[in-house]
């Protein structure tokens, strides 16, 4: 049986409850022998900061590097709102995203049926949705240089931001796309907005060479970024991987989310470059919610989110894509039999806590696996 290390940083707010539902399904998991999970837990975020004065420790990072993959929380909250700018709760997933290079986001936006009425859209639109958005994570306007504010001789002041991409971080979010793309309904939808944006040119290029060279059999579109965003409140279910620059898909990936529902449904991944020798890749997977100071230590949490985001890290990182399947088949089955947390309850619904989904999510894993 493989043996995975896994390092757990549940966070701040209700990170800490989500996390003890997945630790239940981690714990399952490894009694059936599906695979053995070697789990470290570490603080990030406010918790961290309370207990080293910094959002992550030099130990916890080392640890985060060493793991095959790290399952994050959620973290913030006012108690930490005043706290200096460098070690704020944030700069720990800045800090993971950076040192593990993960320049791959992918947020699945997924709608189950028993949850199609509570889309912004009409059932019909969202039901059975099932699209996947390939964002690029460390470059783009977020990060070029330069970046300033500058007071002109008139007295103005001038603000820049740079929107720069070279091929090669082109040629490495298209592959993840394309390999993804093979696993599901085989397209790509490339945006990016080569209209108005130089960098769009080049986008365009690189990703037309790649999929032509090295992917012939994935049907592969463009479009323009901003007819994406109508595109995906239009008829979502045109699109299988859309993948796009970090600009956009910031912007996009928060559209998609909304088709969906709840926030306290969504998972991501974040991935890093392959190892040439090991072929294994650096992962964090969180949902995609934060901290929610306002349901903290309540038991009204959804664990859907994170408990999707181990399904995504067994699929991913594991190569355990039967499991995954059979988390995400639960998932599903135990929202058909109405059972609900308050964030995803119609008016009237009987609500359960957060460890009543854990529990009742594991015993539908447990019923499907025979
Ligand atoms: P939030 O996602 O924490 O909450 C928004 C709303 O959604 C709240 O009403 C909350 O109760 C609800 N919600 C979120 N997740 C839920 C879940 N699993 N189950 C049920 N309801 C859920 O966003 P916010 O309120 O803007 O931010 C709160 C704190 O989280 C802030 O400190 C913010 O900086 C931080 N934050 C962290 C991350 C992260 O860790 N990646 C992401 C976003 C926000």
């Amino acid at each position: 049986m493989a043996t995975f290390k896994l390092l757990l940083l549940p966070g701040d707010g209700i990170g800490p409850e989500i996390s003890v539902e997945v630790e239940k399904l981690l714990a399952w998991l490894g009694k059936q022998g599906i695979a053995s999970f070697e789990i470290e837990r570490g603080l990030v975020g406010g918790c961290a900061y309370d207990a080293h004065g910094k959002a992550i420790s030099e130990g916890d990072m080392a640890l985060a590097l060493a793991a095959d993959a790290v399952l994050f929380g959620a973290v913030g909250g006012p108690k930490w709102d005043a706290v200096p700018y460098d070690v704020r709760p944030e700069a720990g997933l800045l800090r993971l995203r950076k040192d593990l290079g993960l320049f791959a986001n992918l947020r699945p936006a997924i709608c189950y049926p028993a949850l199609a009425d509570a889309s912004s859209l009409k059932r019909d639109l969202v039901e059975g949705l099932d699209i996947l958005i390939v964002r690029e994570l460390t470059g783009g306007v977020y990060f070029g240089e330069p970046k300033e504010i500058v007071t002109l001789e008139n007295g103005q002041q001038r603000a820049v931001d740079t929107q720069l991409y070279t091929t090669g971080e082109i040629e490495r979010i298209t592959r993840v796309a394309f390999e993804l793309a093979k696993a599901r309904r085989n397209k790509v939808s490339s945006a990016e907005k080569r209209n108005v944006m130089k960098s769009g040119v080049l986008w365009n290029r690189v990703v037309t060479r790649i999929g032509k060279e090295e992917y012939p059999d994935v049907e592969l579109e463009h479009v323009l970024a901003d007819n994406c965003a109508m595109q995906l409140v239009r008829w979502p279910k045109q699109y299988d991987v859309i993948v796009t620059d970090n600009l956009f898909g910031d912007i996009l990936s928060d559209v998609a989310a909304m088709l969906t529902g709840s926030l306290g449904m969504l998972p991501s991944a974040s991935l890093g470059a392959e190892d040439p020798t090991t072929g294994k890749r650096k992962a964090l997977y969180e949902p995609v919610h934060g901290s929610a100071p306002d349901i903290a230590g309540k038991a009204l949490a959804n664990p859907i989110a994170m408990i999707g985001s181990v399904a995504m890290a067994l699929r991913y990182s594991f190569g355990l894509g039967a499991a995954a399947d059979l988390v995400e088949k639960a998932v599903a089955n135990v929202l058909g039999q109405g059972i609900r947390t308050r964030d995803i309850a119609d008016k009237g619904q009987n609500t359960v806590s957060t460890s009543e989904m854990g529990d009742a999510l594991l015993r539908e894993v447990q019923a499907l696996a025979g």
